[in-house]
């Protein structure tokens, strides 16, 4: 029987192809805009100067700055040079860390965003906005973060190392994973997130061994458009929470931890809605965390957060964070059972729900 659901599709412009984005100059012009500011982190600086280039005089410049967890200064400096350049639009090309820039940019000056991810991230497709200031982070969600045009080009994710595209792949399922049991999930973001998690099972296993196929390059792309969009349309719980708590408190690295904790927060509550996450194991096989395990390691994925280097004598402290100001979990905690979630995936323990 079908639950009672609100649904509200995302205004935003979705282009996909191999190819695509040298389109770019004509979504700028269709925003009615003339002076694009082109956003990138310093690795991908040469990327954006090039596609400054491709914009000829639509291109107002270039900032290359963008850096992890959007720190504020940088944000900032970008701004200025945005206003000393009379931008009229930021045009992000990278991961969720140049996208987060221009969303800061866009939430401070309504400026319009076009984004050409490169990773699985799934940032573009939602209006929520993680930045940082003082080393406290904080969220925000409003309609302004949304970006107006996503172009996505699987052409540009070739040079993704193998080991990133396995780390921003498994990034995208804890967003389709935790999609399927949130409070306000609805019919179309269960067929989202169920088709994201499929794609990316067929498209990581090629990948690793040919990094260069395009199918695959496609697959996983669109994969991260549909587990980004139901990231921005339901509430997360656990999985998010844990990842958010040792990105924030320990700097441990965005892509890898969301890839070591999946097997566990899933397993942890397939106890209690395993018919929510039946997708999942028939996905992946065996039940929800014992596939997703199995799967992360065939793919060569980080299983420990020993290896990512956390030390054992923080995972007190961890739970203790990750278990303050209660929010939804379908399965209820406590700061000892989120230790014990830890302690699994600090060991790589294979789950058995
Ligand atoms: P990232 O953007 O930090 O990229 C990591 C590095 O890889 C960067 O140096 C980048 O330039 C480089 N890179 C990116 N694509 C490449 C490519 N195709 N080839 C070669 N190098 C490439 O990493 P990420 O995992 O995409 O993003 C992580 C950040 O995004 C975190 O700060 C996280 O909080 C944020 N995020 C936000 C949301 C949201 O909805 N607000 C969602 C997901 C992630």
């Amino acid at each position: 029987m079908i639950r009672p659901f609100t649904y509200a599709g995302s205004p935003a412009h979705i282009v996909f192809g191999n190819g695509v984005s040298s389109d770019v100059g004509t979504w700028v012009e269709k925003r009615g805009c003339k002076r694009a500011l082109v956003l990138s982190t310093p690795h991908q600086a040469a990327e954006g100067e090039a596609l400054a280039t491709r914009l000829g005089p639509l291109a107002a410049g270039v900032f290359s700055g963008a850096a992890m967890h959007t720190p504020v200064e940088v944000t900032e400096a970008a701004l200025a040079q945005a206003k000393g350049l009379n931008a009229d639009c930021v045009v992000a090309l990278g991961g969720g860390s140049t996208t987060g820039l221009g969303k800061a940019i866009a939430y401070r000056t309504d400026l319009p965003q076009i984004v050409i991810p490169t990773t699985y991230a799934g940032s573009e497709a939602t209006p929520i906005l993680g930045q940082t200031e003082n080393g406290v982070k904080t969220t925000v969600r409003d309609a302004r973060i949304l970006p107006e045009v996503v172009i996505y080009d699987p052409e540009l994710t070739i040079g993704l190392p193998v080991a990133m595209s396995v780390t921003s792949g498994l990034n995208a399922m804890a967003h389709a994973a935790e999609a399927l049991y949130a409070q306000d999930r609805n019919p179309v973001s269960t067929l989202m997130a169920a088709e994201g998690l499929r794609a990316l099972k067929q498209a990581l296993p090629i990948l690793i061994k040919d990094p260069t196929n395009l199918m695959a390059r496609g697959d996983a792309l669109y994969a991260a458009w549909l587990c980004g969009t139901v990231l921005g349309t339901v509430g997360m719980a656990l999985h998010h929470k844990i990842c958010h708590t040792l990105g924030g408190s320990f700097d441990m690295p965005h892509a890898e931890t969301h890839a070591v904790m999946l097997p566990h927060t899933i397993g942890f509550n397939a106890v209690v809605v395993p018919e929510l996450l039946q997708p999942v194991a028939d996905i992946f096989g065996a039940s929800a965390g014992a596939g997703l395990y199995d799967f992360a390691k065939a793919v060569g994925a980080p299983l420990t957060l020993r290896e990512l280097g956390l030390r054992q004598g923080d995972l007190d402290r961890a739970a203790e964070i990750a278990s303050k100001n209660p929010y939804w979990n379908p399965r209820p905690f406590d700061r000892a059972a989120i230790r014990a979630v830890l302690q699994d995936a600090w060991e790589g323990r294979r789950p058995q729900h």
